[in-house]
């Protein structure tokens, strides 16, 4: 029998990034805020031995447990899907700061494309250009009134870069905070290529913070060491800008936040037309708990908040056979796998320093940057050189044809350590009909709750995509100066083994028709006037970029319309 708590005025699911912003900003504004987050407490001194690449890169020590909540998976509907039994396609948060705390710190804005991708694609090539089944659409809120939004993020986390960004990418009201990070050796010689070609390369904005900086709520940080142990590890300096160590303290000192961890939220509780609270289990003692609230932000990352919406029958699940429906709709992914490496036998450099966030990029083949009426694909990617560290388990660089074990790839690894570069890219991915996320029937977590079940595959816009922006990535990569260079310009069906990318989107998404989107441009439910759905599960397709500086711009945006539905309640905001 469930305990039921005293009443709150607001209960958020999950402590990420999207969790923590708003936290502090609803605590800032003097409201009483519960903070439920099913994995552990943690802060900086937690990482003091962080530089052990078996625990964290290899064994996952900061991301969900699979053995007891994990995704299902299909390339199509006709098949049966399993489970992701253990880490692969990409690596679920978990925890206080969510994968918040191990993410790489690569920040960039969407284009202002990205925002009106339909009306800009009939507009420029006619709506036949939009291949059948494929779901793009506008979003409902455009680059410029997200704007604002980005900025806040941007003085907030101490983002770094150049003081001027290239004309095609969004405008910019206001400059980052501080500075971009060291140009190495290898990023020049990526710049230098790409701008002998004519193309607009730049430092990449970064989250690992750049120089000292005491951002507008009074958090002061060190800089990034440059330590190259970032990417999927907690930063023991606090200079990568994670929930802990930015938004988190904030909603903590103002006094108004009750963080709970270990609280694993099972179902919103509603009338069928409001949430009434939350269902939570206490999961060391399995213990049982319902926390009535007057508002519910769900921010538990889009699997879970499309898995909790559906498990409390809240919302109308998404049909693609009807194409009717909202909940689980447009899910889409990334799209890896263009790239060219470049060997050097006659010089080396110091892979072994880096940052999550290190590397220069271009998108001149992002967005509709460039011309697309002789090709088979939308959008585009964005292609970079990133230099993340040289860890060395996971790190084996080796030219195609080396064997995978033994004395010769021991030798191979050895002597290349240095000497490869990868100039790569990061394609965007576009939703189709017949790419979404429902209840496994058949799977379940250990509480016995229905399993979310995803169901995608990569299309020939994908492998179009692919081919072409490669050729790009080896146009850059011939002008380096490598001795060699080698191109990898295809992909085959998605698998989820190898791990690729954990910039997932979709499954409750914003819109402006309440039957096909399911919360409106400031991440209200349509269906439950005080649910606010936050984070990239509003994202209707996923661009060249990573995800994590609209998942923010858009909690800023949302933490607003949840403080002018607590002054104006019983309405849309
Ligand atoms: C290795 C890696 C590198 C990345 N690098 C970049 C990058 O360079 N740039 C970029 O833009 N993005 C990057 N990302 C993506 C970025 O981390 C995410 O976009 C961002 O952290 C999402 O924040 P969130 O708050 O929406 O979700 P999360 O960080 O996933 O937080 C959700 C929280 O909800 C909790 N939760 C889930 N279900 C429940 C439940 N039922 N009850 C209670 N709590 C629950 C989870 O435990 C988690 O703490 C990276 C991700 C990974 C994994
Ligand atoms: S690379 Fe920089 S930001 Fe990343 S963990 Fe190391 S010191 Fe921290």
């Amino acid at each position: 029998m469930a305990t039921k708590l005293p009443k709150v005025p607001i209960v958020i699911v999950g402590m990420g990034w999207v969790g923590g912003i708003i936290a502090a900003e609803l605590t800032k504004a003097g409201h009483s805020v519960v903070g439920l987050e099913r994995g552990k407490s943690r802060n900086t001194q937690d990482y003091y031995h962080v530089h052990d690449e078996l625990r964290y890169a290899s064994r996952y020590e900061l991301m969900q447990d699979l053995s007891k909540e994990t995704v299902t998976f299909r390339n199509t509907s006709k098949l049966r899907a399993l489970p992701m039994r253990s880490y692969g396609s990409f690596l679920l948060g978990d925890g206080l700061g969510g994968a918040g705390v191990h993410w790489n710190g690569q920040y960039y804005r969407f284009l202002p494309y990205d925002f009106e991708i339909r009306s800009k694609t009939i507009e420029r090539y006619g709506a036949k250009k939009i291949p059948e089944g494929m779901a793009i659409r506008d979003w409902g809120i455009k680059y410029d009134e997200l704007e604002p939004y980005y900025v806040k993020y941007e003085q907030m986390a101490g983002i770094g870069g150049e003081p001027t960004t290239p004309a095609n990418v969004g405008a910019m009201s206001k400059a980052f905070p501080v500075g971009p990070m060291k140009k190495t050796p290898a990023m020049k010689l990526f710049e230098d290529s790409a701008s002998k070609l004519g193309y607009h390369p730049y430092v990449i904005p970064s989250a690992n913070l750049t120089e000292v900086y005491k951002n507008p709520d009074g958090i002061e940080r060190a800089p990034c060491q440059y330590c190259g142990y970032c990417e999927r590890f907690g930063c023991e300096y606090g200079a990568k800008a994670d929930p802990v160590v930015t938004v988190l303290p904030v909603a903590q000192k103002s006094g108004k936040l009750d963080l709970r961890t270990h609280a694993n939220v099972t179902e919103i509780l509603h009338d069928g037309k409001k949430a009434t609270g939350v269902r939570y289990v206490n999961t060391p003692t399995g213990e049982e708990y319902i926390q009535p609230a007057d508002i519910v932000i769900m921010s538990s990352y889009l699997f879970s908040n499309v898995r909790l919406l559906l498990l409390s029958k809240l919302g109308t699940p998404y049909d693609p056979v009807t194409d009717t429906g909202s909940v689980g709709r447009n899910y889409a992914y990334q799209v890896n796998g263009a790239s060219t490496s470049v060997m050097y036998e006659d010089r080396e450099f110091n892979l072994a320093m880096g940052a999550g966030a290190l590397g220069s990029s271009i998108d001149d083949f992002n967005g509709d940057n460039f011309d697309h009426s002789d090709l088979k694909f939308l959008h585009g990617a964005n292609i970079r050189f990133t230099q993340t560290g040289m860890r060395p388990i996971q790190y084996q660089p080796a030219p195609t044809g080396t064997p995978k074990w033994g004395a010769t790839f021991k030798k191979e690894t050895l002597h290349y350590a240095n000497r490869i570069l990868t100039v790569a890219a990061q394609g965007s991915s576009m939703p189709w009909r017949h790419h979404y996320l429902d209840l496994d029937p058949e799977y379940k977590d250990a509480l016995g709750l229905p399993l979310i079940r995803l169901t995608f595959d990569f299309e020939d816009q994908d492998r179009e995509l692919v081919k072409y922006i490669a050729g790009k990535t080896k146009e850059i990569a011939d002008g380096m100066g490598g001795t060699k260079t080698e191109i990898h310009d295809s992909i085959k069906q998605y698998n989820i083994v190898p791990y690729q990318s954990t910039h997932n989107t979709g499954g409750t998404i914003m819109g402006s028709d309440p039957k096909t989107s399911v919360v409106n441009n400031y991440l209200q439910m349509w269906d439950a006037e005080n649910v606010f759905i936050c984070g990239a599960s509003a994202f209707s397709h996923n661009s060249g970029f990573n995800p994590t500086a609209t998942v923010g711009a858009l909690a800023y945006r949302a933490a607003e319309g949840i403080a002018k539905y607590i002054a104006k309640p019983g309405s849309l905001v």
